[in-house]
């Protein structure tokens, strides 16, 4: 354990073997309570032998299906079936999700930009850094359970960066097909060195991230795959007993392996309008092929402007809010993974 101090307080001991269920504990001085604290609810399951899984989710607080899944599982899974420690966090971001915005209604931070964090640093800066130093050099796996929020809806699928280290690669490759979600991105990323599972992965730990719904609503079949991926990620890692459920809704026997890796697979508004999709995420998309239409619907007889995509495959991430801004993502497209050559 890291000797870094923190400022957020847990009275949970992880070395304890049980059920115990609380809270994390993080100052935040407000107008009525110069000594408040945000609860952030916690769980750890410690039984047998195995290893310590951590399961988050709402890192983005408008990202429902993870909240859910985790918080679920907190509450229906038999501590007497558990081999290992499990460390369930529902709702991480918990001033985001009270909120149901990606972004902290503290401090306006991305706590998903923040990682590593910082103990002196801003509400969600020391939020990261808590997890960063106290809870992530715990976990031996970890799942974090990300939608696409508002600004799209996506394929249901999990998602690994692309990790240097051939075995760990290897590794978290079986781990997403084991999680089952139809999908699996390899993505080299976007920004991401700041987020918690890079952090993760920084350390040599077995990392999946999930995109399992999105446009700002529960979806149903997000949820499913969500409770149905943490359970079979609790079987593949021997701590739990059972075989995972591989088997999609279209029969085919499990998880097709993508990536997100060359930069064009990214389409961007170049301006402020009303973007018409005209796909759904989960489709054949072809490079060159219209992605949308943007609207200008301020100005008279203002003509639609094309936005096409840059890559041929199937759209991962399809474009919701209608409103958007210049330089907002509006389309992203995978395709068949392929291990890069030198
Ligand atoms: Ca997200």
């Amino acid at each position: 354990m890291t000797s870094v101090a923190s400022r957020v307080r847990c009275d949970i001991d992880f070395d304890r073997p049980g059920r115990q269920a609380g809270y994390l504990r993080a100052p935040h001085s407000r107008n009525t309570s110069g000594w408040g604290v945000v609860e952030i609810p916690i769980y750890v399951f410690k039984n047998g032998t195995g290893p310590t899984l951590l399961l988050t989710g709402g890192v983005h607080g408008d990202e429902y299906e993870g909240q859910i899944a985790v918080s679920r599982l907190a509450q229906t899974l038999k501590l007497e079936d558990l081999s290992g420690r499990l460390i369930l966090i529902p709702a991480l971001n918990l001033p985001a999700a009270l909120n149901a915005t990606r972004i902290s209604p503290i401090d306006g931070r991305d706590i998903n930009r923040c990682f590593p964090g910082n103990a002196a640093g801003s509400f969600s800066e020391m939020l990261a850094h808590y997890i960063a130093n106290f809870i992530v050099p715990l976990a031996d796996a970890a799942v974090d359970l990300h939608t696409a929020g508002h600004s799209a809806d996506c394929t249901p699928s999990t998602n690994m960066h692309y990790v240097d280290d051939a075995a760990l690669r290897a590794r978290t490759m079986a781990a997403a097909s084991a999680f089952a979600a139809p999908y699996n991105v390899v993505f080299w990323g976007v920004d991401e060195g700041a987020t918690l599972t890079s952090t993760v992965e920084r350390r040599n730990t077995l990392c999946l991230g999930t995109e399992i719904g999105g446009w700002g609503r529960v979806s149903v079949e997000g949820v499913r795959l969500g409770e149905r991926g943490v359970r079979n990620m609790l079987k593949h890692l021997g701590m739990l007993t059972g075989v995972p459920e591989t088997v999609q809704r279209d029969s085919t026997p499990g998880t097709r392996h993508m990536m997100v890796r060359d930069p064009a697979a990214y389409s961007f508004a170049p301006v402020n309008a009303i973007f018409e999709p005209r796909h759904v995420a989960g489709e054949p998309v072809q490079k060159g092929q219209t992605a949308g239409f943007l609207h200008f619907i301020e100005d008279v007889d203002h003509p639609q402007q094309e936005v096409q995509y840059g890559a041929s495959g199937i759209l991962w991430m399809a474009a919701g809010p209608g409103r958007v801004q210049r330089g907002d993502c509006v389309a992203v497209v995978m395709q068949d993974y392929a291990e890069p050559t030198a």
